[in-house]
């Protein structure tokens, strides 16, 4: 239960924790603070009330164009039956076709996958890739099913949303618990469903972070973790902390955690703790993020890791050297960088009290409550947030795309090369913001991304 007035909204325990906006007000949207699609709504109106965004582009971007809800079933490896949920939220295409991740989890819900695609509108302005943002997912636990149920799922939830997402239209990508396999089983669905007019090959480009065997882009897979770090070398430096040297924890190792840990590892730096799903670890040496990586692999997760013996390219280690370690602990180890690299709302108020860091780079979306935001002010924590910094991945995205579409193949020193301009001049125009308005990093990035849009639609106009 919330309350809620033009000053702020109040939750359960009487806490006023998020200013209020008369445009959510206008669209009535539900009361709780703690729901994620109201904190990201709240936070774009905070920067678009900075550089006064017209009333019409503000509503238009408090809620999503489209979201398609579709339920279907498919058949186990035992024989019955389930019925899975599945989501496409398409939020603003005023750039370019709606762009975003699928994810494949147990607790997705629409208002999550709103919130996602609305951080995906914004990603996309701010790097200045011709893409709107979306998102999807589906509410099922990936480990939990075998390799030919994962398959079954992904194409009979292609299926279902064929008719809504096209290689200009709607071009979903990987996320959470999907990958490479994944978007080769969705685009191969979607190629012998669609067809598009006999363009067969073309209707592959209906999705990005395929496989490199049918269309992927080199770099795809690391670009979320190489992105991240182009963007704290081009801003760590500035406020005095060298890369090389520097002390590093990372909350999750998938995708975006564990690239970004190997990449830092190489430039120099010292990955001291690690946490996931399964435990955390810690190493004042430095961990060993290769050979941890290898073990996730392994695994699936991090714990364990400090027990065994894992063969890695230069021959048999053992131990590691790393402790395993309490929640509270690994917050509370001392470093300079903090990458939370697991999901959304993990950084609330206790665990902001618990960091000890100078700068938090989020590598996930939206992982930053924003009373624990509050918190990371108060004590001086630079955040450097989600939408600047996992951009990496959707730029690549774009260029595997540009790639499909031109029939050209880049090769990896391209990639990197021109990953690295992009971010490097989001980061700029995001500094650029920040001085000009004299505000957080956080609104400083939206309001370099919304005063594109706002541009967009001074030009475009409304249609009629
Ligand atoms: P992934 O599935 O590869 O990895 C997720 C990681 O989070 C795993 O290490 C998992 O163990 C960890 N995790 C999950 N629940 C946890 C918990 N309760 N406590 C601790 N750790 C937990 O996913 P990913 O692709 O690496 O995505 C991670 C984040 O980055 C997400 O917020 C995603 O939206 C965002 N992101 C991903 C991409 C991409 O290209 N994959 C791009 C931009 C943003």
């Amino acid at each position: 239960m919330s309350t809620t007035s033009n000053t702020g909204s109040t939750s359960a325990s009487g806490e006023t924790t998020l200013p209020w906006d008369p445009v959510v007000e206008e669209l009535g949207f539900p009361k709780d603070p703690d729901n994620l699609y109201l904190q990201t709504v709240m936070t774009m109106l905070k920067a678009a009330e900075v550089i006064e965004l017209r009333h019409r582009v503000k509503i238009i971007l408090a809620q999503p164009k489209n979201e398609i809800m579709v339920h279907f079933p498919v058949q186990m490896d035992d024989g019955h039956h389930r019925l899975f949920k599945g989501y496409r939220v398409q939020h603003n295409n005023a750039l370019g076709p709606y762009k975003g991740g699928i994810r494949y989890h147990h607790d997705v819900h629409l208002d999550d996958v709103k919130s996602l695609a609305l951080l995906m509108t914004m990603k996309c302005s701010l790097v200045r890739i011709p893409f709107g943002g979306g998102k999807g997912g589906v509410k099922v636990d990936a480990r939990s099913l075998s390799p030919s149920e994962l398959m079954r799922v992904t194409r009979r939830f292609t299926a279902a949303i064929a008719n809504d997402i096209g290689p200009d239209h709607d071009i979903p990508a990987p996320d959470v618990g999907t990958n490479a396999q994944m978007m080769a089983w969705m685009a191969d669905t979607y190629q012998s469903i669609a067809g598009i007019g006999g363009r067969a090959n073309d209707a592959m480009r209906v999705v990005t972070g395929k496989p490199v065997e049918i269309g992927g882009s080199l770099g795809r897979e690391k670009a979320t973790g190489q992105g991240v770090v182009d963007v704290c070398k081009e801003m760590l430096p500035e406020i005095g902390i060298p890369i090389s040297g520097m002390r590093v924890s990372i909350l999750g190792f998938g995708n975006v955690g564990g690239w970004a840990a190997r990449i830092f590892q190489d430039l120099g730096a010292k990955v001291v703790a690690v946490m996931d799903h399964t435990g955390a670890l810690r190493n004042d040496e430095g961990i060993d993020c290769n050979a941890l990586a290898d073990h996730v692999r392994d695994t699936g997760g991090i714990a364990g890791f400090e027990n065994n013996e894992t063969l890695t390219g230069s021959g048999t280690r053992s131990g590691h050297g790393a402790t395993a370690i309490s929640d509270e602990e690994f917050y509370k180890t001392p470093v300079d960088l903090f990458v939370p690299a697991a999901l959304e709302q993990m950084i609330q108020e206790k665990q902001s009290e618990w960091l000890n860091c100078k700068v938090v780079a989020e590598a996930a979306n939206a992982p930053t409550t924003p009373p624990g935001d509050r918190v990371l002010a108060s004590r001086g924590i630079e955040v450097i947030p989600a939408i600047l910094a996992n951009a990496g991945g959707v730029t690549v995205s774009y260029f595997e795309w540009v790639q499909n579409k031109s029939n050209v193949t880049w090769d990896a020193e391209q990639v990197d090369r021109e990953l690295n301009r992009h971010m490097v001049m989001a980061a700029r125009r995001t500094n650029l913001a920040r001085q000009r308005y004299n505000c957080d990093l956080r609104t400083a990035a939206y309001i370099a991304a919304l005063e594109h849009i706002g541009k967009v639609y001074a030009v475009r106009g409304i249609f009629p």
